[in-house]
């Protein structure tokens, strides 16, 4: 594939860490739904940046909205008071019909910051035993890999040599609303449950959709048992499944959202808690934050994403493309499942024919960007403005692929 990386492939080696295995593709430009790498040749990102990418590579809004920012003041730390971060918090309130907005940087910042919140409403307002919050998580979950957040998790990977982890945590098997209905009540320690944290859709897991009825479920047993439900949206949301936040299509709200990705539009890393007032209120001057947190750079370009969200064009093209793009991988042969929720798939390669890594590293080198999760599964989250003649050129080089196995 890329045949030259500036400075030579073993650079990369010399002073890099190998927390990742990159195929062999040199980025260097991108621009809507294309990238291009060191040698000039074109590729669809089919993954855009796993959701962040949304908008697409650099969409003229956010980078006139980044540069105008650049050119006025770009930090101040939360020690001061800044002129961008309030417009921003009230736009994403608006524009998620929530209340309150805490604003971060990374994804797994979001988690650790909504567990953190979830704790303190739990020992504060609850009045649970100091000490003792617990919250329920699901199987097959991911949220990032800070040590909390990979403490809950079940993937080895994500998981072993990186110990010990923090507690509080129990687990119950996703989509099952009957076994979070026992952990509720029959558990010893069902007083003691502050939350419920879940993804409404797996992402990394393999875009795996819960049964019709879960979320709503989990929703009345939540309530019933004045428990938290915390919806991780940090891969579902913002136009991904054909909705500002994926549990619409449910007709669920949840207490609090994590939200990340493509909130920084492609740009730079933002994230955020948004949800109740009272919730987020718990917290106290000092107690949590972050250098970076609201800057008003990252203000900028979260107002500017709040504001193509709000024309709803993304969602209706996430919905619309994502029939399109359905319909035709479901005819592909050598897929023995596919999963999809919006413009977002996990393809299953039929095992006979290699694994999802061979299908990836043919792709690209086909002129298709894609990425495999757990061996088997092909995710595609290809950018929102994204045509139905760029979805054909990714079917049918995915054909082409899997016939040439
Ligand atoms: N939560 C979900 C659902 C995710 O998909 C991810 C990233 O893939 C994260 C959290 C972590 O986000 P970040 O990589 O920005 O820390």
């Amino acid at each position: 594939m890329t045949t030259t990386l500036p400075g030579g492939f073993d650079l990369a080696e010399r002073h890099g860490v190998r927390n990742y295995a990159p195929l062999p593709v040199v980025l260097s430009h991108g621009d809507g739904a294309w990238v291009s790498d060191v040698d000039g040749k074109r590729y669809l990102d089919a993954l855009a940046g796993y959701s962040a990418l949304n908008f697409g590579h650099r969409h003229p809004a956010l980078v006139e909205a980044a540069h105008r920012q650049l050119d006025t003041l770009t930090l101040t730390a939360r020690a001061f008071h800044n002129d961008r971060l309030p417009a921003f918090q009230r736009d994403l309130a608006e524009l998620t019909a929530t209340e309150a907005v805490l604003p971060m940087n990374t994804g797994a910042e979001a988690v650790e910051s909504a567990i953190k919140v979830a704790r303190a409403w739990g020992y504060r307002v609850r009045g649970i035993r100091p000490g003792a919050a617990r919250i329920l998580v699901a199987g097959g979950n991911f949220h990032g890999r800070t040590t909390t957040v990979v403490s809950f998790s079940d993937d080895p990977v994500a998981r072993d040599d990186f110990g010990p982890f923090t507690p509080g945590f129990d687990r119950v098997p996703y989509g099952d609303a009957a076994a979070l209905e026992a952990a509720l009540t029959g558990s010893a320690r069902a007083d003691e449950t502050v939350a419920v944290l879940l993804e409404p859709v797996q992402g990394e897991a393999g875009v795996i959709v819960p049964p019709d009825g879960y979320l709503r479920t989990v929703r009345q047993l939540t309530a019933r048992h004045d428990v938290l439900l915390i919806c991780d949206e940090i891969q579902s949301g913002l136009g991904r499944a054909g909705a500002t936040l994926c549990t619409d299509l449910a007709g669920v709200r949840a207490d609090l959202y994590t939200l990340g990705k493509a909130l920084g539009g492609g740009i730079l890393p933002v994230s955020a808690v948004v949800g109740r007032r009272d919730v987020l209120g718990v917290l106290r001057p000092g107690e949590h934050g972050s250098t970076f947190g609201g800057n008003p750079l990252a203000a900028a370009v979260g107002s500017a994403v709040c504001a193509l969200l709000g024309t709803g064009q993304y969602q209706a093209a996430a919905r619309d493309l994502g029939a399109y793009l359905g319909e035709r991988l479901r005819a592909l042969p050598g897929l023995t499942a596919v999963r999809g929720a919006g413009l977002w798939f996990g393809c299953d390669v039929d095992p006979r024919l290699g694994t999802a890594r061979d299908v990836c590293v043919e792709l690209a080198r086909r002129g298709v960007l894609a990425k495999e999760t757990h061996g088997v599964t092909v995710r595609l989250s290809p950018p929102l403005v994204i045509t139905r003649e760029e979805l054909d050129v990714l079917v049918a080089t995915f054909g082409e692929v899997l016939r040439d196995l």
